[in-house]
């Protein structure tokens, strides 16, 4: 039997059993397709990043003895789409199997379903071996209850893998090192440089404008940044628990002009496009942790919380909630993306960093994306479509299954409440206490209205007063409602006229 095995552009995991043994009667399928390019509109660096790790991949199965096909993006015989190509394939080769891994995305696994059930050759699934959960788990997990505890279930799985445990207790007796990873970046510690790669591109920048292939953003070719292949994966992630670790918690919520990445790992593309697994990362940790002693348990808490935690958790709600998710819309927004940001020009300086951040790099820490970019959405009232598309299209490490979960249900409460309590908003008050962006901006920090008010704070208070039938429940928001009914008739008035004045002219703010 000739077994036809296909492997998405996030598939691209070393260890999987697939590739264990060499055999001739089984030939892998990877492809460039304009499908993949269009259904939003990408960063360069996402795009050229995909292709890169995809080609390295497919090398080194061939170089391991595998039979590869490989699609590059301006072959001639590329139909652009998986089914027109799997056809032809299926055919000219005579296969009589067809075999695939389990994709990540919603709208794949349809297409994939729908392709096998019209073949007249036999198919399969297999799963892809990288996540610590299944599709399911989440789903099972909290079967009958109405919220998703992230705490809980990350709790769980610590204790299911005993992972900083001390028999059924965490290990310290606490789970939680929060409080203590709360901290501004004061410059008292430095921030080594970080990992870089450097290579040339030049080649797959070409054939994707010789394509005519839509994307935004700014790249240097010459110099490509990140990690696309297992080695580079692996050293960057080296390079982050001997570098970075010490200091990743203490200060993971810090945002700062002089520093773009901090202390985070920038471990999210190597992941998502799986040539590196989550255990893997985890054990590095903890090694650096149990056995180096370089690391206190803060900082590697706080860092396996994100991967062992929320990493496994926005999947499960993904599939737990799909394909309704994408449709939310709690809050009712529908107010339009404000042009900068395409192209950054802003003069609120915290969203100039971040969003110039994003367009030159693909990458913002996730501070910048929930407390400055998401933060400014959901209070000026982007419709969470607009907000989607964006993040799903800027960010090298986006994928719909951890993109949308993250931005229309963490960052966008349109949700109603699945993944976060209550929505993640502040004024300039968090902002400032973060980072020294509020210092060299020209909005003041301190004013609700009047002439340079920081927009941050007129929307913040907007947003609460037209929300209040929704959110004036939740006992978490309840204190907002306190003070705003403290507020005069006057002082809301000119609040709420400087928020409707700031959203019509919210492409020159
Ligand atoms: P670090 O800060 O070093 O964290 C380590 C790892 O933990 C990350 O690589 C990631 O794998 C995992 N992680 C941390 N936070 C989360 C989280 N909330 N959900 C899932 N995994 C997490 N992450 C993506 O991988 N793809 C996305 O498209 C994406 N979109 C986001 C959109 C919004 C609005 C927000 C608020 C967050 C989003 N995140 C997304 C989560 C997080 O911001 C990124 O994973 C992180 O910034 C990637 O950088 P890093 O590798 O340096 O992360
Ligand atoms: Fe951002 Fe407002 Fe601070 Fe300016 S004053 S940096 S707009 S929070």
């Amino acid at each position: 039997m000739k077994t036809l095995r296909l492997l998405l552009g996030d598939q691209l995991n070393h260890q999987h059993t697939w590739f264990k043994t060499v055999d001739k009667n089984i030939c892998y399928v990877l492809m460039e397709v304009k499908q993949e390019q269009e259904y939003v509109t990408h960063h360069i660096q996402k795009i050229i990043a995909f292709f890169s790790a995809m080609r390295n991949f497919a090398h080194e199965l061939q170089n391991q003895g595998h039979s590869v096909i490989y699609y590059k993006i301006d072959d001639e015989h590329n139909k652009h789409s998986f089914r027109e190509n799997l056809t032809e394939i299926i055919a000219q080769d005579s296969f009589s199997n067809f075999e695939y891994l389990l994709p990540d995305e919603y709208r794949l696994d349809v297409e994939l379903t729908n392709f096998c059930s019209g073949l007249s050759i036999t198919s399969k699934t297999v799963d892809t071996e990288h996540f610590y959960t299944h599709r399911e788990y989440l789903h099972d997990f909290f079967k009958g209850k109405k919220t998703f505890l992230m705490e809980s279930f990350y709790r769980a799985l610590r204790k299911k893998h005993n992972i900083l445990m001390d028999g059924e207790e965490p290990l310290t007796g606490r789970w939680n090192y929060d409080a203590e990873n709360r901290k501004k970046y004061d410059g008292k510690v430095s921030v080594p440089d970080a990992i870089t790669f450097k290579s040339n591109q030049q080649e797959i920048f070409e054939s994707i404008q010789k394509m005519n292939i839509p994307f935004f953003g700014n790249v240097e070719v010459s110099k490509f940044d990140w990690p696309c292949s297992r080695v580079e994966a692996l050293q960057v992630l080296q390079y982050f628990v001997k570098n970075l670790l010490p200091n990743f918690g203490t200060y993971e919520d810090a945002l700062s002009t002089q520093h773009k990445d901090l202390f985070h790992s920038r471990l999210s593309f190597a992941l998502n496009v799986k040539l590196i697994s989550p255990q893997e990362v985890v054990h590095a940790v903890l090694l650096e942790f149990e056995n180096n002693h370089t690391v206190d348990i803060a900082q590697a808490e706080g860092f396996i919380r994100q991967i062992l935690g929320w990493r496994e958790y926005m999947r499960g709600v993904y599939w737990a909630k799909m394909p309704a998710f994408s449709q939310l819309n709690y809050l009712d927004h529908k107010e339009a993306l404000p042009t900068w940001f395409w192209d950054g020009k802003t003069q609120m300086n915290c969203l100039k960093h971040c969003i110039n951040n994003s367009l030159d790099n693909a990458y913002a820490h996730h501070i910048q994306r929930l407390m400055v970019i998401g933060n400014f959405c959901l209070l000026a009232g982007i419709h969470p479509d607009f907000v989607d598309q964006w993040y799903l299209g800027v960010y090298i490490d986006a994928v719909e299954w951890v993109e949308i979960t993250n931005t229309r249900g963490m960052s966008q409460f349109a949700d109603g409440g699945i993944v976060g309590s209550k929505p993640y908003v502040s004024s300039a008050n968090y902002i400032d206490k973060m980072s020294d962006y509020c210092a060299g901006c020209k909005y003041d920090k301190k004013s609700r209205y009047g002439p340079n008010a920081c927009p941050f704070n007129s929307f913040y208070w907007d947003f609460h007063i037209r929300h209040r039938k929704k959110l004036e429940k939740n006992p978490r928001i309840g204190m907002m409602y306190r003070l705003i009914d403290k507020m005069t008739a006057d002082e809301i008035t000119k609040i709420r006229q400087k928020a409707a004045s700031y959203k019509s002219a919210i492409n020159n703010l």
